[in-house]
């Protein structure tokens, strides 16, 4: 089956704990109990969120969160209702990709090796923090045996809005750890690809990257945060945008399903959807997933969006 004759959405989380909120902002790290609430609360409605829309989810996670028992706890809880365990890195550095060769190998690696021992199996998926990638990375990735990487996004939105939000940052005297991607993202494909070299051209790599979804047209970006901010009405207009779409690879954040009231109350200000009932942001995403099903898709894990895609792809000349 061509690529284009496919019909997969894949709904990913980021499992970014608090303290990565607050380091974007620039703030003091959190208080607990909030700090670790990704895990504690987030997790479990992510999972009741999946169960009742029938979706598996593909949920990234952060190798350091995970030194916490508990935390670690939940994930692997995940892993046995189904959903799959992908890579985000061992400490989830934004500037991760501006380090040594030999501290992005860690980073990956052990991530890796942490993720395998808290939930029994090793990743096969990555995505870098703050969706910056390099070649060098790639390399990294290939090396150490994952299968996909889900980095790549090619919004010009998001991209301005970030270049905006850091210098608002840095006017206003904090320093944010977010780093600015080379806009030559920008030039990739919006479609799942075999990348080569550089990896926003099509290649022969022996991985598939399934770039975070933008919109057809304008390419807005199509991810958890921009539907649960613009609420219901918009987010079923944003979603005919990408109805058609081969794969739809929506990426959520555990911030999706939490609000100022799971003890993030000193995000309120600087996060906006901090300031909407965790409830209401659920609703939209229901709905969305509703949508996108009565459209004829069908809802995997990126693992499987990724072999359907390889498979597609060499089928084709
Ligand atoms: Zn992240």
């Amino acid at each position: 089956m061509p690529l284009e004759s496919l019909r997969l959405c894949a709904v990913s989380v980021d499992l970014d704990e608090i303290p990565n909120y607050h380091a974007i902002h620039g703030l003091p790290a959190p208080q607990s109990p909030g700090a670790t609430a990704v895990h504690d609360v987030a997790l479990d409605r992510l999972d009741a969120l999946a169960e009742r829309a029938g979706l598996p989810l593909t949920l990234f996670a952060v190798g350091a969160s995970l030194s916490r028992e508990q935390s670690a706890q939940s994930l692997r809880r995940m892993a046995d209702h189904g959903h799959e365990i992908a890579n985000h890195s061992l400490d989830h550095f934004y500037d991760l990709t501006r380090r040594t060769a030999d501290e992005m190998r860690r980073q990956i690696e052990h991530g890796a090796d942490v993720i395998e021992r808290a939930v029994g199996r090793r990743p096969i998926g990555f995505r870098s923090p703050g969706y910056v990638i390099t070649d060098e990375l790639m390399d990294v990735l290939i090396a150490s045996g994952h299968k996909y990487d889900s980095s790549v996004f090619p919004c010009p939105a998001y991209f301005a809005t970030k270049a905006a939000k850091l210098t608002m940052i840095a006017v206003r005297g904090r320093r944010s750890r977010s780093v600015q991607d080379h806009p030559r993202v920008l030039l990739s494909p919006t479609r799942p690809y075999r990348p080569g070299k550089p990896y926003y051209r099509q290649g022969d790599l022996p991985l598939i990257e399934l770039p975070v979804q933008v919109t057809r047209g304008a390419r807005l970006p199509y991810i958890g945060t921009t539907l649960t901010l613009s609420g219901s009405r918009t987010a079923s207009l944003l979603t005919k945008m990408v109805l058609g779409e081969p794969v739809i690879n929506l990426e959520l954040h555990g911030m999706d399903v939490l609000d100022s009231r799971d003890g993030l109350q000193a995000l309120i200000g600087h996060q906006p959807d901090v300031d909407i009932d965790h409830g209401r942001k659920v609703n939209v995403l229901e709905g969305v997933f509703a949508q996108i099903r009565k459209s004829g898709y069908r809802f995997v894990t990126l693992q499987q969006a990724a072999t359907e895609v390889e498979r597609a792809l060499s089928s084709q000349p």
